[in-house]
């Protein structure tokens, strides 16, 4: 691939920029009507809206080409979009921008079983992957909570996790070669089918990058054997600290499970009013382990954590005695994010990281700050990755959105004092931009805008997103102050 240092004239004019756009796509291609581009508006990260000035529907890599290269000679930022289930922010367009939408280009163009990969374009859903592959026996592993309907290329672009990514890994681990368009309108592809590509590994820099490198426009991806026992248990403890104990002591024993995944309370009520999967409501916390594999290893392993479960303390462990017992408990926990919706009228949902031996440290320093805030914090997470998803409960009615952003902000830069992370699988996007620096050094951030600036020289592809700016944050790196287009009235937050 050549990155091209180049600039061009960004002579803006917005007539002219709309007729070239149109001129150089398929008729229908370009949607400007105000009604249908306010579906384009915002992401899973609702309390940001920005209307873009167009929004394209790709059907090709060419069209995707044609799109940014006339953003380039005009000067306009573009964002790309796969099913906008993102939920920092990522895919809020500019005012000044357009949406480039790659929902349309969804085939799948290869299903190769002897090699265990399968080529699809970026619209596909995660979901649709796996079904094509099941009647060989394979799946695709990422498997988000939105999974139904967010897109690979989606999942590429915030390199995805799910429950089962504790033992499967990240959709970085899952993808083999990317085609990607540029922002000087080059197409290249990254990666390779065969795993040791010399030269420098851009696919890995790509994965992860948030759409601020280039639009995928193909994935070619593995594809992972169906297991051939799974042993899944639901079980009870009368504290978060118990809980977590029980978690620590399974992967000290050398045991991977496929998922560990834990719920408050809280999330339990709300989960149960939701869809009722028979979790317990009078307990502090519920552990879902699964273990999967061949039929002697994933049965001794799946002993010894419930041993483990009992030698911790579990008041009730409840073993999934077919499929449907299992898909049943997955769903409660599956469901957990929207069911909160049941017991608040509002919520964020909040990610981050700390080392898993702390995850009982965090929780309880988690409750103190909500109890002084005033405000309720619901907790459903991929305990054995340390990856957790506090739900910040707040009536907007009320007046308590600040106080729930700045409680979930505090929460964020908790985890990186605990030695964690900002994002373990939702990505930075717009939400936690201005925090980076809590977790970078200014020299760090530097090496990061140097590596954006090679790929995107003039910062059109997706701006303002994972790094921070003066523009979003203040002079003042990491404290937050309004959004600059929240105090023009560009956008506004609900
Ligand atoms: C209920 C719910 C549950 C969720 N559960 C999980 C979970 O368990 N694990 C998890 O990791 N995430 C989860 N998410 C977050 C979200 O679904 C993922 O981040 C998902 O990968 C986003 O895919 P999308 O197609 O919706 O992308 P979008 O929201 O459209 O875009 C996300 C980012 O990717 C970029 N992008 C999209 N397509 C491309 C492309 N072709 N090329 C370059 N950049 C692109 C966008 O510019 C944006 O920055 C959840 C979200 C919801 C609403």
């Amino acid at each position: 691939m050549t990155l091209t240092e180049t600039t061009t004239d960004t002579a803006r004019d917005d007539d002219t920029f709309l007729d070239s756009l149109c001129g150089r796509l398929r008729p229908g291609a370009v949607i400007v009507d105000p009604t249908a581009l306010r579906t384009y508006e915002c992401d899973g990260l609702t309390g940001f809206r920005v209307t873009p000035s167009a929004v394209v529907l790709a059907d090709t890599t060419e069209e995707v080409r044609q799109a940014v290269l006339t953003c380039r000679e005009f000067g306009v930022p573009y964002v790309a979009r796969g099913a906008g289930t993102g939920l920092s922010g990522g895919a809020l367009p500019t005012s000044d921008g357009i949406v480039i939408s790659l929902q349309r280009m969804r085939a799948i163009l290869e299903i190769d079983p002897r090699n265990l990969r399968a080529v699809v374009e970026p619209g596909v859903t995660n979901i649709d992957i796996t079904k094509a592959a099941a009647p060989f026996g394979l799946h695709f592993a990422p498997d988000p909570s939105s999974q139904q309907v967010c897109t690979v290329g989606g999942n590429v672009a915030e390199n995805s996790g799910g429950a089962h990514c504790l033992k499967y890994g990240f959709t970085v681990h899952h993808v083999l070669e990317l085609e990607v368009v540029l922002a000087d309108g080059s197409v290249v592809r990254l990666g390779g089918v065969n795993r040791e590509q010399p030269g420098y590994d851009l696919l890995a820099a790509f994965v992860g990058s948030e759409g601020t490198l280039g639009i995928v426009t193909q994935v070619v991806v593995r594809l992972v054997r169906n297991p051939a026992t799974v042993h899944t248990l639901c079980a009870d403890f009368p504290s978060i600290t118990a809980a977590s104990e029980a978690v620590t002591r399974i992967i000290a024993a050398g045991i991977v499970p496929a998922a560990i995944e834990m719920m408050d309370a809280l999330a339990i009520e709300a989960s149960e009013a939701a869809v009722g999967a028979g979790y317990s409501l009078d307990t502090a916390a519920a552990l879902i382990v699964e273990n999967d594999g061949p039929a002697a290893e994933s049965k001794v392993e799946f002993e010894a954590v419930e041993q483990i479960c009992r030698d911790t303390g579990t008041t009730k462990i409840r073993i999934a005695k077919d499929s449907a017992e299992r898909a049943m408990i997955w769903r409660g926990r599956k469901a957990a994010f929207a069911a909160v919706g049941r017991i608040s009228p509002d919520y964020i949902v909040q990610d981050g990281v700390v080392p898993r031996t702390r995850l009982s440290e965090i929780l309880s320093r988690i409750g103190e700050k909500a109890a002084e805030s005033g405000l309720r914090v619901a907790n459903v997470f991929h305990a054995g990755d340390g990856n957790l998803h506090p739900l910040v409960l707040y009536s907007e009615a009320e007046g308590q959105l600040e106080q729930a952003e700045e409680l979930s902000r505090e929460i964020a830069e908790l985890c990186v004092e605990m030695s964690g992370s900002l994002s373990g699988e939702h990505g930075i996007g717009t939400d936690k931009a201005c925090s980076m620096p809590r977790m970078f050094t200014e020299s760090d951030l530097a090496a990061m805008w140097r590596l954006r600036r090679a790929f995107d020289p003039e910062e059109l592809c997706n701006p303002g997103k994972l790094l921070p700016t003066p523009r979003l944050c203040g002079e003042k790196p990491g404290v937050y102050v309004p959004h600059a287009l929240e105090v023009s009235g560009d956008i506004e937050r609900f």
